[in-house]
């Protein structure tokens, strides 16, 4: 298993459709288990296949309170319900969080690592991520469910560069408790409603 690098914007490939998986063979559970490695090496909540350059329709999730990373192929969202207003940040734009609309519920399904189909009710964080993550798959990012008038929040307002300038606490290589650090620091993948968000002092526009 190898820890991979994570694409940034403006990168082709983020804006690209991944393709289905046709067989759940050794080279995509090679990547599904980088792309395990790489989230947690980068204190991710999820990770989809685009963002390490890998165009197959392949997500990971790791929820903060879970020890075992999820492993979904070719991961489809079957019914969303509801709106609700949340934050959130993308491994691939590092450095900003935004405000954006996501479903209350959802109803998903897909392949996991044993080719087993699940199927499932998903709210909360968890059904957040899927929607990021599969969103991914089809070339979307979380920015273009912004609306015009709202804005990207940089999360450190005083560093240009979002890796490797905090305090080192939470940036360290090989968590080796496996647990995901989920805070508002600027490697966390997706930012939990945890953070009064107003209170963050720089704002920049996103185009
Ligand atoms: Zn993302």
């Amino acid at each position: 298993m190898a820890i991979r690098e994570i694409l940034q914007i403006p990168h082709p490939v983020l804006r690209q459709k991944a393709r289905k998986v046709r067989a759940l063979n050794d080279d995509v559970l090679r990547l599904a288990y980088d792309m395990v490695d790489t989230m947690r090496d980068a204190n991710g909540v999820g990770l989809a296949a685009n963002q390490v350059g890998e165009l197959w329709r392949v997500i990971v999730i790791q929820l903060p309170d879970e020890e075992e990373a999820r492993i979904y192929v070719n991961p489809e969202i079957i019914i969303r319900e509801g709106e609700r207003r949340v934050e959130e940040g993308c491994l691939s734009i590092a450095g900003y969080k935004g405000i954006v609309t996501r479903s209350v519920w959802i109803r998903f399904r897909a392949m996991d690592h044993t080719s087993n189909v699940v199927k499932l009710k998903a709210e909360d964080v968890l059904s957040q991520a899927l929607e990021h993550e599969v969103d991914h798959l089809n070339g979307i990012l979380y920015t273009d469910h912004m609306e015009a008038h709202e804005k990207l929040v940089k999360v450190e307002p005083e560093g240009e560069n979002a890796e490797d300038s905090e305090d080192g606490e939470d940036n360290h290589n090989g968590h080796s408790d496996g647990t995901p650090h989920m805070s508002h620091n600027s490697e966390s993948g997706l930012w939990l409603p945890e953070e009064d968000s107003r209170n963050t002092p720089a704002t920049t526009k996103l185009k």
